[in-house]
């Protein structure tokens, strides 16, 4: 159709399906921005046989999310990205721990096995322990749900890297005590257990638990996930606006439920706006036969219906309703955290020197979120604040007054 160069894009993160595009003449070069966000060091990679070490894209598009809602730019496979200058943050490489430090490192998901692997590259001694038998955290179980299959890699890369380490040992299916933390003689404690959603509708636009909550055919998010799953009809009440409601509806849908979802916002999944897929998961779950609500709030769960109320008007209305799944908020899993804090004495006398907690145990957030924080706990083995500002600040002068290049100025803790 034509002799000029056809250039194109699509998220080509794997050197096959990129070499193959190339070879069978569909595309002459290929953009990649997103895949050189995750791992700008991917051309290197491909040069040097190192496939296994490519942190592919996921394809969330936490990045685009930044600029769309003014905040800085983050990655959630590439938590240096946007940190390079401020932070002096490599992507490929942590100055080595000279101190013999061991780490302990509870909980395998997003956050934990981000801290056990940048630990483990800046060569200090690790124990990663995860109470179940898989490794993956939340990452594990969501991953299954329509749509984002590819955000396992989160756990793939790092449990890859991981593996590749002598100094880092992982305990599978072994749940925590705070007596097993102070048997275990490490020096420095990380928690990143994680967390798990409310029943009870908290969240956004309820301050106080929704009356009704407590029946048994109420759900969480985690019931689905392990295949529990709601009684037809089933009405999921998304209060938390990001991804999980609509993968949700779309999960029940295709398992044959009738599903209808009420959000108080005037969209379905209306976060995923700044992530540029609102109007694909709207549109995919109005083709699939899901019924949605917007802007009604969910006032009460009743005996086979639920109450809701017009955000504008409070007009009522119910809707019938056998199982109801909440999607409003997470509770951080601190308990671990907690317990291990509350007896300075047993710490001193385990040999411990710090306790920290990081990740979803911590803020419940976005997984870009748990990976940034295991990874600057890494790096600077410390998430306390001080009043110094922690990165470098970028001072635009303009030349008018200057008459010379504007000067940056690194200011660090
Ligand atoms: S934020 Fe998500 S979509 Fe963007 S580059 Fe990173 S992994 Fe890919």
């Amino acid at each position: 159709m034509t002799r000029k160069p056809v250039v194109g894009v699509g998220r080509y993160t794997s050197p096959d399906a990129t070499v193959s595009a190339i070879r069978r003449g569909v595309m002459d070069m290929i953009g990649a921005a997103r895949p050189s966000i995750a791992d700008p060091f991917l051309p290197r990679k491909i040069e040097e046989g190192r496939l296994d070490d490519i942190r592919e894209c996921i394809g969330c598009n936490i990045c685009v999310s930044g600029e769309v809602i003014g905040a800085p730019m983050r990655c959630t496979q590439n938590p240096t990205m946007g940190e390079e200058w401020r932070c002096g943050w490599h992507p490929e490489s942590i100055p080595a721990r000279r101190s013999k430090e061991s780490f302990l490192v509870v909980g395998a998901g997003p956050a934990g096995l981000e801290a056990a692997r940048a630990l483990g590259q800046r060569g200090a001694r690790v124990i990663l322990a995860e109470a179940r038998d898989a490794l993956g955290g939340r990452v594990a179980d969501e991953y299954r749900l329509p749509g984002i299959a590819a955000w396992a890699r989160v756990r793939d890369w790092r449990v890859g890297q991981i593996d590749k380490m002598r100094n880092v040992e992982v305990f599978k299916a072994r749940r925590m005590a705070a007596a097993d933390v102070l048997g275990f003689g490490a020096a420095r404690v990380v928690i990143a257990t994680g967390s798990r959603w409310r029943s009870d509708g908290f969240g956004r636009t309820n301050r106080t638990a929704i009356p009704g909550t407590d029946r048994p055919n109420v759900h969480t998010p985690h019931d689905i996930m392990a295949d529990v799953l709601p009684a037809d009809p089933v009405v999921i009440f998304d209060d938390d606006h990001y991804y999980m409601g609509g993968v949700l509806a779309e999960a029940l849908r295709v398992a044959g439920r009738q599903v209808t979802l009420v959000t108080p916002a005037a969209l379905a999944s209306i976060w995923t706006e700044a992530t540029l897929e609102q109007w694909r998961i709207q549109k995919r779950l109005l083709e699939l036969g899901v019924d949605v609500i917007a802007s009604h709030n969910l006032i009460a769960v009743n005996d086979g219906a639920v109450e809701l109320a017009c955000q504008f008007t409070e007009r009522r209305r119910t809707l019938p309703a056998a199982g109801i799944v909440m999607v409003t908020s997470r509770l951080p899993d601190d308990a671990l955290y907690e317990d291990l804090v509350a007896d300075d004495r047993a710490l001193a006398d385990a040999g411990i020197a710090d306790v920290s907690r990081v990740g979803d145990c911590l803020a419940p957030g976005t997984i870009a979120a748990a990976v940034h924080a295991g990874h600057r706990f890494a790096r600077e083995l410390t998430l306390a604040l001080g009043d110094a500002v922690p990165f470098a600040v970028e001072s635009i002068v303009p030349r008018i007054l200057t008459k010379r290049r504007a000067p940056m100025e690194r200011r660090t803790a």
